[in-house]
């Protein structure tokens, strides 16, 4: 049984493997934005962003170790028998299958507040680059793998399901960037690219909750979530009441604290619950607004 952990983590997670191509593509930005004097790049943020890039990896080998054996467990009440024989096809269902289930968690991240509270470091930069992509968190590992265990239950191998979302997070690393501008049409209609990307990072009122994809934009385009980029409205990088700190401490932690002070000075038990699993943002004074409240607020005001 442990063979298969130390397989599974140390041979055949391709994000290993994808860590040098992260620092070396790290590197040809850092040259173009000082070559075009983009001035992106700030050393305490991008030390912060590595810090807990390799924290999550770290957490990581624990959460996915546990996941991976409730998949397994899971696995053997799968649905269809056939998926087992890793024939090409499978791969390519598992392919959008997987998309689907990244989009759901993404989404559910940002509209439930005991959710966001775990995925809102990866937002807390006011900058965007490629070492903003590193900036993973250390508790979204707790649950975001829930998501996909239906898949298992489906019948795909829990080793295709984890390298999968491996080759997912591979992928969401070269949309961090301001140096690419928009692709040709038919690239951005399908697939998520630093310009749809850029608008999920921006806490703009008219950009908030926005393209929750992973590879696909198709899923925002779908479930009525997305939103272009437009050059009249510049993006401003990071959280609508950003945190201003680099201590990878209060980074992971800040929500969860804002949660914890709601819930005490919350009047009812009812009020208290929805501070918890309500989308952020929500109070029961109205001393705060919600994505949605704001939203409707500016469409108001024109
Ligand atoms: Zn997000
Ligand atoms: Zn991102």
């Amino acid at each position: 049984m442990w063979e298969a952990v130390v397989l599974l983590f140390d041979t055949t997670n391709p994000v290993l493997y994808a860590i040098p191509f992260f620092f070396l593509l790290i590197g040809v930005e850092l040259y173009v934005s000082y070559r075009d004097r983009m001035d992106i790049y700030e050393t305490k943020d991008t030390m912060a962003s590595l810090t807990m890039g390799l924290g999550s990896a770290f957490i990581d080998v624990f959460t996915k170790s546990v996941a991976f054996f409730i998949m397994l467990w899971l696995y053997q009440f799968r649905i269809f028998e056939d998926l087992l024989a890793f024939h090409w096809w499978a791969w390519v269902l598992l392919f959008f299958a997987d998309d689907f289930s990244f989009y759901w968690h993404h989404r559910s991240s940002h509209s439930v507040r005991l959710l966001w509270a775990a995925h809102v470091n990866h937002h807390s930069s006011q900058r965007y680059h490629l070492a903003t992509a590193l900036r993973q968190s250390w508790t979204e590992l707790f649950y975001k793998y829930f998501f996909y265990m239906w898949l298992a239950l489906l019948g795909f191998h829990p080793i295709m399901i984890i390298t999968q979302i491996a080759i997912s997070l591979i992928y969401q690393f070269w949309i961090h960037t301001q140096t690419i501008g928009k692709l040709p049409f038919p690239i951005e209609f399908v697939f998520n690219t630093p310009s749809h990307h850029r608008v999920h990072h921006a806490s703009n009122v008219e950009y908030l909750d926005r393209n929750h994809a992973g590879i696909l934009i198709i899923w925002d385009r779908i479930f009525g979530t997305f939103k272009e980029e437009n050059p009249q409205i510049p993006v401003v990088y990071g959280i609508v009441q950003n945190i201003n700190t680099n201590n990878p401490l209060k980074i992971a932690t800040h929500e969860f604290i804002g949660i914890w002070q709601d819930v005490r000075r919350a009047p009812t038990l009812s009020d208290k619950l929805r501070y918890i699993f309500n989308p952020p943002g929500w109070s029961h004074d109205g001393s705060k607004l919600t994505t949605k409240e704001m939203q409707e607020e500016t469409a108001d005001s024109y």
